[in-house]
């Protein structure tokens, strides 16, 4: 099998006008975990369903575990598992009726589907659920099963759109531990995600994009450290427009974001000295994260 599980070349879609993908390209080795990061409306689930088939580019090359798409998508589809941003299970079925219907779609007979049923049973930890009826589980077994349907078909590529969203923290962590074991076992995952946190702790290599642009590429602490590359230091209280205009000359880039000040700082005592004597502020220094290189990148402030 070739070593690139996804080739975008010179990708352009555009809806009534609106260009929505922009010449984007971009390659998924085989085996990697590739997250699609931007704010809403950036194109992300364009370029799944590009990837998919289910949408046609206006121009570029698509190519998908080696077959061209969307013309050959349909061979490359039994190699891929999907996981949709929104559960779309059968309710009134029970766990195990879920797979048993969802094999169908991959035309495996009956006895193939059920051979495999335990032991994805056995990687969504949904044993015991086997018999409940779907609308009897919580968020994340919900999520999981989805995740377990996916898989029926033994798929090289997995394409999920925004796994974790509406989780818990431990449903998050456990889809998260999940899917390191499918990493382990040689799978290649393409995500998109509104959490740093899950890119930051998953993804091999990211792109954000903006308005169906690339605007930077790369492996999460290689973006970190290019594009922060020094402490930050939180600063709550004061007015944040005076203490910015102290702290500028000692700090790498200030950036206001509603009452927060954010400081860059390569010599956080420095600025620590300059903020001594200004009551009632509280100072939270920390490294720097995937959402620093993000909201930088897409504008801490654009949301307001
Ligand atoms: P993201 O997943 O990054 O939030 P999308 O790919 O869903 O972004 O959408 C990008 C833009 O394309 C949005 O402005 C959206 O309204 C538009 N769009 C997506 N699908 C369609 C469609 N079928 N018809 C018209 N506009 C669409």
């Amino acid at each position: 099998m070739s070593i690139v599980a996804i080739d975008l070349n010179g990708v352009k879609k555009s809806y009534n006008d609106k260009i929505v993908v922009n010449g984007l390209s971009l390659a998924v080795a085989t085996g990697e975990c590739f997250g699609l990061l931007g704010p809403n409306g950036a194109g992300k689930s364009t370029i799944a369903r590009m990837v998919l088939g289910m949408v046609r580019p206006d121009a570029g090359k698509i190519t998908v575990l080696g077959e061209t798409v969307p013309a050959r998508a349909r061979l490359a589809r039994v190699r891929v598992g999907v996981v949709p941003q929104f559960d779309n299970l059968e309710l009134e079925f029970t766990v195990r009726e879920n797979l048993l219907v969802f094999g169908r779609y991959f035309s495996m007979s009956a006895r193939e589907v059920e051979s495999v049923v335990p032991s994805l049973l056995e990687f969504a930890r949904l044993e015991s659920k086997a018999n409940a009826r779907v609308a009897e589980l919580s968020g994340g077994m919900k999520r999981r099963l989805t995740l377990a349907r996916a898989l029926i078909n033994d798929p090289h590529l997995l394409i999920m759109d925004e796994p974790t969203t509406g989780l818990d923290p431990h449903g998050r962590h456990l889809i998260w531990e999940r899917l390191r074991v499918l990493l382990a076992r040689g799978k290649t995952i393409l995500l998109t995600t509104h959490f740093m946190e899950e890119a930051e702790r998953l993804c091999d290599r990211l792109c954000v994009l903006e308005k169906g642009r690339k605007i930077a590429e790369g492996k999460p602490h290689t973006l970190i450290d290019e594009q922060i590359g020094c402490d930050v230091i939180e600063i709550y209280g004061g007015n944040p427009q005076e203490l910015s205009a102290l702290i500028k000359p000692y700090a790498r880039r200030v950036e206001v974001s509603g009452e927060t000040l954010f400081c860059y700082a390569p010599d956080p005592e420095e600025v620590r000295v300059r903020l001594r004597g200004h009551a009632g502020l509280r100072l939270l220094q920390r490294p720097p994260n995937l959402e620093d290189v993000f909201l930088r990148l897409t504008g801490r402030e654009m949301e307001k």
